[in-house]
């Protein structure tokens, strides 16, 4: 499951474990993006994301965490992430975990159709999006059949509407685990106070 992850939240984490049982997934790999091709705009350093995902992930064994994006100098790209995860393990069968808004964007992403010689797509339900298998297909046809939608509890929380809610000085509790609440007022990230 790739992300900025800026910060991790429970829809993210509740999307990774619906998936895990809805498609018996070995294990969830968590991949925060490095420099995000799509997002110019100031964000948290990597590190301070990872150490986020760490501490929202630590506790499930099937989560596990990768660096690979961060380490890896210059723009993430989700197809080279897919294949170099591919290699290291070609008989597995490897699913990329996205959300709705993210799934219909993937026409648009570097290489796109390599991300599917690669892995299949798993598309979480999202409040406010709809997915719209048809209209991938239609533009990126190395998708087709490959693309399964995933009902997930609705939980209409995203990382910006966090990062505000932090500006305002406003809580964050119940939208985050409470260590990454804590991690953000403690790094005095997205403009939180002492
Ligand atoms: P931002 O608001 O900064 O874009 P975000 O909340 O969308 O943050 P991302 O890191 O962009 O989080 O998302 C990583 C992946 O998780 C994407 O595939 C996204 O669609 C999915 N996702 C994020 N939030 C949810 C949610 N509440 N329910 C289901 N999927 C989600
Ligand atoms: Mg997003």
């Amino acid at each position: 499951m790739g992300g900025t992850f800026n910060p991790i939240h429970y829809g993210h984490l509740v999307a990774a474990e619906v998936a895990r049982d809805a498609f018996e997934l070995e294990r969830v790999i968590f991949v925060p993006a490095g420099q995000p091709p799509h997002k110019k705009p100031v964000i948290a350093d990597a590190q301070h994301r990872y150490l986020m995902a760490f501490l929202a992930t630590a506790a499930n064994p099937w989560f596990e965490l990768s660096r690979m994006e961060m380490d890896r100098p210059g723009p993430s790209y989700t197809s080279e992430t897919l294949a170099h995860f591919h290699a290291q393990e070609p008989e597995a069968l490897w699913y990329f975990i996205t959300g709705a808004d993210a799934v219909m964007e993937m026409p648009t992403w570097h290489a796109a159709a390599d991300i599917f010689r690669h892995a299949e797509v798993i598309a979480a339900s999202r409040p406010g999006y709809a997915v719209r298998i048809e209209h991938v297909t239609a533009a990126l046809p190395a998708a087709t059949g490959r693309v399964h939608q995933l009902e997930v509890p609705a939980l209409a929380i995203s990382s910006s509407a966090i990062r505000q809610r932090v500006a305002r000085g406003w809580s964050v509790r119940y939208l985050v685990p409470d260590a990454v609440m804590q991690y953000i007022r403690k790094n005095r990230l997205y403009g939180s106070g002492p």
